[in-house]
């Protein structure tokens, strides 16, 4: 058995029973020996019964369940070899769907002497398809448009056909192909055998079935193992865009994957972010709709190599992918439902393998997380980013071992001989300083490790000192005549929050543009932000709600009463903050251009008070109380 989540399901069943037990002829057991498939699959046992006996079937299962084999062993077997024409047409809803099948027949098919087996699909030249055609294929496996036109074209002929499957029917179904399915369906013999599989039901399927199919028998794999066991499930907790690439990056440093499939929401992401993983040192590249399915092909192929480590991807354009080697899927958008969930993940734990899904979730979209834990019936273990520290201690042990493989495994006799010399024109300098000089030209500019000290105090305070913030807020630098209000958010040094982390939970729960973000200060339990006056009351809402590293803003309007705070003093005043984290990468459009906090710097000098605030200007900002 390679796969866990098949054998699972496999449970199930008192005595799990055996391929050679369902009547498949000798050529194809002997391939499966070969390949090492030991154990059919409940959907793969119900399926080569039915399908060997001549009867239709509809079969209901997730991803990852086996389905290729359980049509493609039995319907080949009923492949007359001596007669050389189309007698099975597997229609898929992509072009890597239909050659990932067609390539699974062809291994299926490895017995069967002089077998061929043809994958048509849109943007492959017809000339291409059309030679095969004319030689002679018994199967053929297509995407639906592509197939609609070769037989009208009178190339893809369909007397001889006896079995038809609609593999992924649903998905089918959403690309929008129902009408071109119903257009093939309605050409393919009267006499004829076929096999209807889906993820989901959805009544356009069954109407279709009804219509189409000859008292089918329906296999359903249960859904309690909808989510293969051998999948670790964890999500994380994450602000705005830029701190998702953020968590990315971290999480990136310290596990240790094979290859990875990342899924984000739109071509366009896919892109940037594929992007910037490259810039960090990573192999990644961007497969989506957009981009020319030769090129896609050629990606895939790379990926499944190694040539690729990291795939970042849309939901279509990675549909059915089946990778062995992927060991990670990094949900970077949540999915749009469930089901999606269940599809993206299903592409780790392959054949047997165990894999991981890490899932970002914002807090507007706790709930999603929890529709998904509904569904699937099993928990996702929240986990906690990699701090600085623990990077920082996985790069002083990456540092060693590159020392160690480097010397076992390179010839450094060049540069053992420099060295040397150097060493004897330089006595006074140690070993260790030249070894120390190298690894610095090796690192390059990019500092070694990550900053790990807490947030210090502003300069103006002395630790300890109590303090009170005006509760005037000051006004925005790019639009000053915008009457603004100081709130108070329940998060401060304590909780390790900084001047970032707040800026990026507003912007990203509350939607609102960075440029109206106002000065950010931050104390000891406690922090400021200045927000405009007439912000809607649902943005307030949302906001009373955002949880920033762990801890609710519960955000207030700032008063005097409320307003104490001892120790920590502004971290306001500092410049530097979140300024790398926020730039243009993460939201793009003008910066929020009071966020040098209090200080106001660079803004003139008059109307401020001794810390630089400015005085409130608008009579309107003032609070209410
Ligand atoms: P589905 O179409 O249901 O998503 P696939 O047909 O693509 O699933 O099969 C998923 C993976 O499981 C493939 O890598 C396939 O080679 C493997 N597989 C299928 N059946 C078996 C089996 N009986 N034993 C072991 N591995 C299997
Ligand atoms: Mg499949």
């Amino acid at each position: 058995m390679c796969s866990s989540d098949l054998s699972e399901q496999n449970t199930d069943n008192q005595s799990p029973k055996k391929f050679s037990d369902l009547g498949l002829s000798d050529s194809i057991l002997g391939v499966l020996d070969s390949i090492g498939y030991e154990t059919p699959s409940p959907i793969q046992e119900q399926c080569i019964t039915h399908l060997l006996k001549g009867e239709d079937i509809i079969g209901q299962a997730q991803t990852g369940t086996g389905k290729t084999a359980a049509f493609a062993l039995p319907l080949l077997d009923n492949i007359d070899l001596n007669l050389n024409a189309p007698q099975l047409l597997i229609l898929a809803p992509t072009r890597e769907l239909a050659i990932q099948v067609s390539e699974a027949v062809q291994t299926y098919a490895r017995g069967m002497k002089g077998f061929h087996v043809l994958p048509i699909y849109g943007g492959q030249s017809y000339d291409i398809q059309l030679r095969p055609l004319k030689r002679g294929v018994h199967c053929v496996v297509g995407t639906p448009g592509r197939v609609m036109d070769h037989i009208k074209k009178g190339t893809l002929k369909l007397e001889n056909l006896k079995s038809f499957v609609l593999d992924e029917a649903d998905e089918m179904l959403k690309m929008g192909f129902i009408d071109d399915i119903k257009w093939v369906m309605e050409r393919i013999p009267e006499q004829r055998q076929i096999a209807l599989f889906s993820a989901t039901m959805p009544t356009v399927i069954k109407r279709v079935a009804e219509e189409f199919l000859n008292k089918p028998k329906i296999v359903k794999v249960k859904t309690k193992t909808e989510t293969a066991t051998n999948i670790e499930q964890k999500y994380c907790l994450v602000g705005g865009l830029s701190q998702k690439l953020d968590a990315l990056t971290r999480i990136l440093e310290v596990i240790d994957f094979d290859a990875m499939i990342i899924f984000a929401r739109t071509k366009t992401l896919t892109v940037e972010l594929a992007e910037k993983l490259a810039a960090r040192g990573f192999t990644a590249e961007a497969i989506n709709g957009d981009i020319q399915q030769s090129q896609r092909e050629k990606i895939i192929g790379k990926f499944k190599k190694g040539g690729i480590d990291i795939l970042v991807a849309t939901d279509v354009a990675a549909r059915g992918l089946d990778v062995p080697r992927i060991s990670h899927v990094v949900n970077y958008d949540i999915p749009q439902d469930a089901e999606t969930y269940v599809h993206r993940i299903g592409r780790t734990g392959r054949a047997g393998r165990s894999g991981e899904a890490i899932l970002f979730v914002s807090h507007r979209e706790r709930r999603m997380l929890n529709n998904i834990e509904r569904v699937t019936r099993q928990k996702i273990t929240p986990i906690e980013l990699p701090t600085a520290k623990i990077i920082n201690e996985k790069r002083v042990n990456d540092f060693k071992k590159k020392i160690t493989e480097t010397i076992s495994n390179q010839d450094l006799s060049v540069f053992e001989k420099l060295v040397g010399e150097f060493q004897e024109a330089n006595e006074e300098v140690t070993h260790i300083k030249i070894a120390a000089a190298l690894a610095h030209i090796a690192q390059g500019n990019e500092p070694l490790f990550l900053s790990e000290k807490e947030p210090s105090f502003g300069r103006d305070q002395k630790p300890g000192e109590e303090k009170i913030v005006p509760v005037q807020p000051n006004s925005l630098k790019n639009h000053p005549d915008i009457p603004m209000r100081r709130y108070r958010l329940e998060v401060g040094n304590s909780n390790n929050i900084k001047p970032g982390n707040i800026l990026g939970a507003i912007a990203n729960e509350a939607d609102m543009e960075s440029a109206y973000i106002g000065s950010i200060q931050i104390f000891d339990k406690f922090s400021t932000v200045d927000l405009p006056d007439e912000m809607p009351k649902e943005t307030f809402e949302v906001l009373k709600k955002t949880i920033v590293n762990g801890n609710r803003l519960n955000i207030v309007e700032l008063t005097d009463k409320n307003n104490k705070a001892t120790v920590g003093g502004a971290q306001g005043g500092k410049r530097n903050f979140g300024r790398k984290k926020f730039s243009k990468d993460s939201r793009g459009g003008p910066r929020g251009g009071s966020r040098d906090g209090g200080r106001g710097r660079g803004r003139g000098g008059e109307g401020r008070d001794d810390r630089g605030n400015r005085k409130p200007k608008f009579s309107r900002s003032k609070p209410k109380k």
